[in-house]
């Protein structure tokens, strides 16, 4: 059993305000009293008893701390300590004063795709890196990416939430029961590994996928969400989103994906596909021209439309132009109310 510390934690950290919370506590501002730094503090309740059905068993605690532990990167929520009293643990975690990819996305009602690219690529290059640990996320949502500033230009990605995560051995076959229904692509299609061939993932006692290294469902799933406000897979109810996934059924519904350029597209069905060995893996992910490329070339058809060039163009200045007509604001996507519709979590 991983030993946390016993300090008070209160005697080490002033506990500031409530910055959110989940199904097992909140996550407050702490102010680490010898040296003034913040930090954010994840206090976790602990299930009582084997009858209780409030709280965290203890050793989901220490799996999430082990992952955490394993994880040193840019694009990943740093931990920092851990104390533990009979009632809680408090694992003490780096401040990300950015707020929640979701509420970025709702107040600037739409990306524009050099945006989405900028954020995929972040998300894609923490992915990668947990996956080449072997670790899968399991709850890879908007609500579950932080920005680390939201006032600069170009935020710094950040990967919270590692409750549901898990590293697999080799050979390991892992049945996961949690998630949030519209995301459950991610994790039918998320996971991993490399080295455990006949790594097997269930959903809902269903066999989905079984291979080596997985693709991102999640990241088509925040894809279409981060570009046309509208997670691929929504019904009406949690039953006909989960048959949604299962049957791969999405569209690229023209009202809201008019806008959206055709190499994004093609990045999207490349992650749709069911056959998980053809399916792109987060490293092929990163190099794919849609995330390689178009940044620069979404730029550069930016400014080349205001130098109002657009007449001169090539041919293929023309294609790419076309390409990157989405680089413009959808107003057919300002759908805050969409996305404020905030998806119920069942994890
Ligand atoms: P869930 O029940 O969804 O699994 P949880 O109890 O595991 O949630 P988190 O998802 O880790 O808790 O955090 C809850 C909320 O607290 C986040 O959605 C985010 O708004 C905020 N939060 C989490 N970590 C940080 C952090 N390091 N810095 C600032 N805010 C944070």
């Amino acid at each position: 059993m991983a030993l946390f510390k016993l300090d008070n934690v209160e005697d080490l950290y002033e506990i500031r305000e409530v910055l959110g919370s989940g199904h097992f506590g909140q996550v407050r501002e702490v102010c680490e009293r010898a040296t003034g730094t913040l930090w954010a503090g994840k206090f976790l309740k602990l299930r009582r008893g084997a009858g209780s059905r409030l709280g965290l068993e203890r050793a989901s605690v220490e799996k999430e701390v082990e992952i955490l532990q394993s994880l040193q990167h840019q694009n990943i929520m740093a931990l920092k300590d851990v104390f533990e009293s009979k009632a809680e643990v408090v694992l003490i975690v780096e401040l990300i004063r950015g707020g929640e990819l979701f509420d970025f996305i709702a107040e600037k009602e739409s990306l524009t795709e050099t945006d989405a690219i900028d954020f995929l690529k972040q998300i894609l290059e923490g992915v990668s890196y947990m996956h080449s640990k072997h670790i899968g996320h399991f709850d890879l949502k908007p609500e579950n990416i932080m920005l680390s500033d939201k006032q600069v230009h170009n935020p710094n990605i950040k990967i919270i939430d590692f409750g549901m995560a898990h590293c697999f051995l080799q050979g390991e076959e892992y049945k996961s029961m949690g998630g949030t229904p519209q995301y459950i692509g991610s994790v039918v299609s998320m996971e991993i590994s490399e080295s455990s061939g006949s790594l097997t993932i269930r959903v809902n006692n269903k066999c989905r996928e079984t291979g080596r290294e997985n693709g991102l469902g999640f990241s088509v799933t925040f894809h279409k969400k981060m570009l046309s406000g509208l997670s691929p897979f929504q019904g009406e109810t949690n039953e006909e989103t989960l048959k949604n996934i299962i049957d791969l059924k999405y569209e690229f519904e023209p009202r809201y994906f008019n806008q959206t350029s055709s190499m994004a597209k093609d990045f999207i069905q490349k992650l749709l596909v069911k056959e998980q060995s053809e399916r792109m893996t987060a490293e092929e992910c990163l190099v794919h021209p849609w995330i390689k490329m178009s940044y620069n070339m979404v730029s550069a058809c930016n400014r080349l439309c205001k130098l109002k060039l657009g007449c001169k163009s090539s041919a293929l200045e023309k294609q790419q132009l076309r390409d990157c007509e989405s680089d413009q604001e959808d107003t057919e996507t300002k759908t805050t109310s969409l996305l404020r519709r905030r998806l119920s979590n069942s994890s």
